[in-house]
């Protein structure tokens, strides 16, 4: 999550033990500013590819020089002064004997003294810049420039212009890059026929044509990195994220889980006492879900089902394979909200079959909560429902078979390795016995393009649901705008007074242009997206304030909206839930709205993931025009799940910035979760997306995930080949690549 991120050290951290790790000569300083660009080593210098290049390979005439760019001209000095005003410079006058038109100015607002007798008039000098032509004529101003005997050489190739940081000048960095460079020999770590077969350069050739490429190559190619060197980089790099995937999961097929048979008590029993007929998709599930407990290697499987597919029972059918066999069951959820309600859920399916279900809340009182804890490490719970309160260090299991992770994107690696540990824990009691580690079950409305699935979710077995249960409606979508808010509460009235039941969200202002969990987002978000948006969507400054004094002020739009509401609506009940209630205080009016003693839910995002009262068909969204689109996706998932028509109004403020018209247009346009999640890629890219829930997975530098589909698919291919029929290369490419970085293997 993104506070987790600021505690981590930056990607690809300093101090990695690698064999080409040695920067050994370099002063304290230089070596500080190298690692804040996250530079460690020699390769890592080598692998720091410019952002732009410079033209410095042909020196154009004063006259004929094109305007608009940066140029090169050579000329000479016919006199230099210093000049007064408007302000304090330093002008040199030159002139190139090109013909009409053949003097320029050089102007320098800062300098030194030495530079005014560096000057002197007959000196040649080649200057970098661009030229501008004012009212004396053509100048630039603070040129790069260089004192040079006539007929000096130009550069071969362009000049390379790196990302860099405060104190480490491009001269500095050219010349350690280029040492770095000479001192590796640089050698291919792909076999000759793989090389061959994609058509790519060799490995040493593409970075030395990155780092200087000729004049002559198209400028578009590198920027847009199409250019074959750059296809050959990214290959690399996809290729190492798949190999080191595949050790990943290799890794963990060896180690050692409980098998969990299925024994066909509790299952067979649960399935016959529910009122509904699991779906094609859910059977299947189920299918791929029992074959991988019964292995004696832990499971690590993603569960994918768009909102209201119907997870909850499939982990349900899981846990109680697990019961079956005498181990326990944890299931953890990012809210308390959907806890309590997995909780309630569990326990009316599993209790009347005699299993036991503790829920472990941050509010449950102290002597509750001992009993609890006593009654899990004896084994006598056999499942316990929970937020992330359950890795905490007093809740020691007996015997945790299956820990299911609901809403997964929530999470960060983190916590999920934390609760899994607690398996090495319990059976490192039990001495002697081989360590084991219980199965994983990750469950996520949230649908992952399949790019990202094949490469940040490689190591996890995916099964999807995708299928709605029968009786559903489509959900209608609107856009209205705020203006006619009117007309929408009416609207809401008609609804509910025809026994209906409706929500009204006003969403928390921190949850602007994010997908994440509004109470896990850092305020930075909320001043970068307000800058973001300032331009066009709000007129007043984006003042910086407090996550407190935001969530104040949004919790008063919601006791606003609440109190319009329950005035507008004399005949109807009008709740409100806002995360500032008491935990019991929330469940009461939930518990109120899901028993239909309250018609209008008023809540700030409380309600975001899981609820479900599928008698309410009707949803108003306030500012959706500020919300991610994966949220705006999963609230509208609460509707529609009954078998009335249901609605979902976005009421948005005018006038919209584009981004925010872009979102809309795609929410309007697509009820499909996979469609949603594949925009949103394309908005904004797999960094944003992924957050840094994964951490510990390298981010990639330099593919695109949106654009470089088929490196991908061509680098799994070449993954699977080298680990099949050249091992000693794989290894090799992935200590080039990730070197010591093999925290990421360990997750
Ligand atoms: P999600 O996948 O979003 O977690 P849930 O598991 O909460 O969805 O299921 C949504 C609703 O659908 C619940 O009320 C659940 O009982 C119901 N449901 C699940 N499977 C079926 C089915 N096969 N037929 C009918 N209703 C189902
Ligand atoms: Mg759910």
């Amino acid at each position: 999550m993104r506070r987790e991120a600021k505690k981590d050290p930056p990607r690809a951290a300093p101090s990695r033990p690698t064999p080409h790790a040695s920067l050994a000569g370099l002063s304290k300083p230089t070596l500080d500013r190298l690692a804040k660009l996250n530079i460690s080593s020699k390769f890592d210098l080598v692998l720091h590819l410019p952002l732009r290049y410079d033209d410095e390979t042909h020196v154009y005439p004063v006259k004929d020089a094109p305007a608009g760019r940066d140029v090169l001209i050579e000329a000479t000095v016919v006199e230099t002064d210093i000049k007064y005003r408007p302000r304090r410079q330093l002008v040199c006058h030159l002139e190139d004997g090109s013909g009409t038109n053949s003097t320029i100015t050089l102007r320098f607002l800062n300098f030194y003294g030495s530079q005014v007798k560096q000057f002197a008039p007959g000196v040649r000098v080649r200057a970098f810049g661009e030229i501008r032509h004012g009212f004396f004529g053509a100048e630039m101003v603070h040129p790069r420039y260089r004192i040079v005997q006539p007929g000096a050489p130009v550069a071969e190739a362009l000049t390379p212009v790196y990302p860099t940081t405060a104190g480490l000048g491009q001269d500095t960095l050219r010349k350690l890059i280029a040492r770095a460079m000479a001192s590796d020999p640089l050698e291919d770590t792909l076999p000759e026929p793989l090389i061959r077969e994609q058509r790519l350069p060799k490995f040493r050739d593409a970075v030395f044509f990155l780092h200087n490429p000729l004049p002559e190559v198209s400028q578009q190619a590198l920027q847009d990195r199409t250019h074959p060197a750059w296809r050959r980089m990214k290959f690399d790099e996809l290729l190492a994220q798949q190999l080191s995937m595949r050790v990943h999961h290799q890794r963990r097929r060896g180690m050692g889980a409980p098998a969990l048979h299925v024994r066909g008590t509790l299952v067979s029993r649960l399935l016959k006492d529910l009122p509904f007929e699991l779906t094609q998709a859910q059977q299947r599930a189920v299918a791929q879900i029992r074959g991988d407990l019964e292995r004696p290697h832990p499971m690590q499987r993603l569960l994918q089902g768009d909102v209201g597919s119907g997870k909850t029972i499939v982990a349900a059918i899981a846990a109680l394979q697990c019961v079956e066999n005498d181990f326990q069951v944890a299931l953890m959820a990012p809210t308390e909200i959907l806890t309590e309600q997995h909780y309630r859920k569990f326990s009316a399916w599993l209790e009347s079959l005699g299993v036991g279900v503790a829920w472990l809340s941050g509010s449950t009182n102290k002597s509750v909560k001992k009993q609890i804890l006593i009654d899990i490490s004896a084994g006598r719970v056999a499942v316990v429902v929970g937020t992330h309160a359950l890795f905490e260090d007093d809740v020691v299991f007996n015997r945790l078979g299956l820990a299911i992770i609901d809403e997964q994107h929530r999470f960060g690696v983190r916590q999920r390795l934390a609760l899994r540990l607690k398996g090495t824990q319990a059976s490192s009691a039990n001495a002697g016995k081989p360590q084991a580690q219980p199965h994983q079950l990750m469950m996520s409305a949230t649908p992952i393009p399949r790019t990202l699935a094949m490469s940040y979710y490689a190591d996890l077995d995916v099964s999807v649901i995708d299928e709605l249960p029968p009786g559903r409606t489509p959900v209608t979508t609107k856009l209205v705008s705020d203006a006619r808010r009117e007309e929408v509460i009416v609207r809401v009235h008609e609804a509910c007074a025809a026994g209906g039941q409706a929500y009204w969200v006003c969403p928390l202002i921190e949850e602007i242009e994010s997908d994440g969990d509004p109470e896990e987002n850092a305020p930075q978000t909320i001043a970068k997206a307000a800058a973001k948006a300032a331009p066009t969507a709000s007129p007043k400054p984006a003042k910086p304030r407090g996550r407190g004094g935001l969530e104040a002020l949004q919790l008063k739009a919601a006791e606003e909206t609440h109190e319009a509401l329950t005035r507008a609506f004399p005949d109807l009940k009008v709740g409100l839930a806002h995360g500032r209630l008491k935990p019991a205080e929330k469940s009461a009016v939930m518990q109120a709205f899901q028993r239909n003693e309250v018609q209008v839910l008023v809540a700030t995002t409380v309600i975001e993931v899981g609820v479900d009262v599928p008698n309410a068909s009707l949803m108003v969204i306030e500012n959706a025009e500020r919300m991610g689109l994966s949220q705006l996706h999963q609230l509208r998932g609460r509707v529609g799940r009954g078998a009335a028509q249901s609605a979902c109004i976005l009421l948005y403020h005018a006038p919209l910035s584009a981004m925010a018209r872009e979102r809309l247009k795609i929410i309007f346009e697509n009820s499909d979760g996979f469609e949603i999640a594949r925009h949103d890629l394309h908005l904004r890219g797999p960094g944003e997306l992924l957050g840094a829930r994964q951490s510990g997975v390298p981010l990639l530098r330099f593919a695109d995930l949106a654009t470089d589909t088929d490196l991908l698919d061509a680098a799994r291919d070449a993954a699977t080949t080298l680990l099949a029929e050249n091992p000693a290369a794989a290894r090799a490419h992935l200590q080039r690549w990730l070197g010591g970085r093999g925290e990421f293997l360990k997750v």
